[in-house]
Order: C-alpha cells, then structure tokens, then sequence
C-alpha cells in the first residue's frame, strides 16, 4: 500500500522528467541532423575549391609552357634547339650565342681563321648541334593566348635578335 503511494507521488516528476529528456534528445537529433547537413556541405565547398585550385594550377603551367623559360615573357619567335629540343625565344637566344661567341674569340684571342666556334645550349650546356628551327606551332598557340604581336613589335623583335647575331653564321 505504501509502495503504491509512494509510485504515484514520482510519477510527476518522472513524467515531468522523461518529457523534458525526450524534448531534449529531439532538440539534439534536430541539431545533429543540421550540423551533419552543415558538415556536408562544407566538404563539396572544400572539394569544389580544391579541385578548382587543381584547374588553376594546371592553366598556370601551361601558359608557363608558352612563355621563354629565360625571359618570362610571352615566346612569340620560338627556337627549338637541336638536339637537346630546349625551346627559347629569338632575342634570348640571339644574345646568349652573342654571349658565347665573344668569350669564345675573348679565350682564342681574336683568332677567327682557325677557331671555329661551338655553341652550347642557354638551358642545358648541350653542344647545339644545327641552327635552331623556329617552332611555328608553338608561336601560333602564343598568339591565341596572349594576343597577336603587331607586325611592327615582331620586326623589332628579329631586328634586335638578328642585330645581336647572325643565325647564317651557324
Ligand atoms: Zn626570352
Ligand atoms: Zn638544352
């Protein structure tokens, strides 16, 4: 009799007690439900930005790929040298070889007649075997992705180069 009176003097409370803990753990399942669609969310941004960093990152080194690896600027009058294959604009190249053919009669002493000059690669000091080939394919890719060079920078372009060195001479 006592035990029955004691059970219906907690069952309020109990009551009061399990709704509270079931308002509680609906609050919780509520909360959990919008931080895993939270959660969600934040990784396809994650993703979604490294894999456009991936995107950037390989534009950037091919249009590294069209520039000349010793002057950095656009490689509108590409040279491929034979056979190491390096490829190098006209004025960088025009200069280095002008570089290379003063020290060279510098060390023979002005010696022209006897002393034929080698020339080494800018890129890879391999000896370069024939005169460069202009890469034609590679200039037209140029022109689509920085623009046209106007007729009259590319005269003043093979004016320096050609006013540097004398590709005949190879
Ligand atoms: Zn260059
Ligand atoms: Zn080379």
């Amino acid at each position: 009799m006592s035990e029955d009176s004691d059970v219906e003097e907690i069952t309020p409370s109990t009551n009061r007690l399990i709704t509270s803990l079931r308002d509680e753990n609906t609050r919780l399942n509520l909360d959990n439900a919008f931080f895993s669609q939270k959660n969600q969310q934040l990784r396809q941004q994650l993703l979604a930005h490294i894999r456009n960093q991936h995107k950037v990152h390989k534009v950037d080194r091919l249009i590294d790929l069209l520039k000349c690896p010793s002057c950095r600027l656009p490689n509108y009058d590409a040279f491929q040298i034979n056979k190491c294959a390096h490829i190098i604009c006209i004025q960088c190249l025009a200069l280095n070889l002008e570089q290379q053919e003063s020290k060279h009669w510098r060390m023979c002493g002005g010696d022209i007649a006897g002393n034929p000059v080698e020339y080494y690669c800018p890129k890879c000091d391999e000896p370069i075997l024939r005169a460069p080939i202009p890469q034609k394919a590679l200039a037209g890719v140029v022109d689509v992705v920085f623009g046209r060079q106007t007729g009259e920078e590319r005269r003043r372009r093979w004016l320096v180069a050609l006013d540097t060195f004398d590709f005949i001479q190879m």
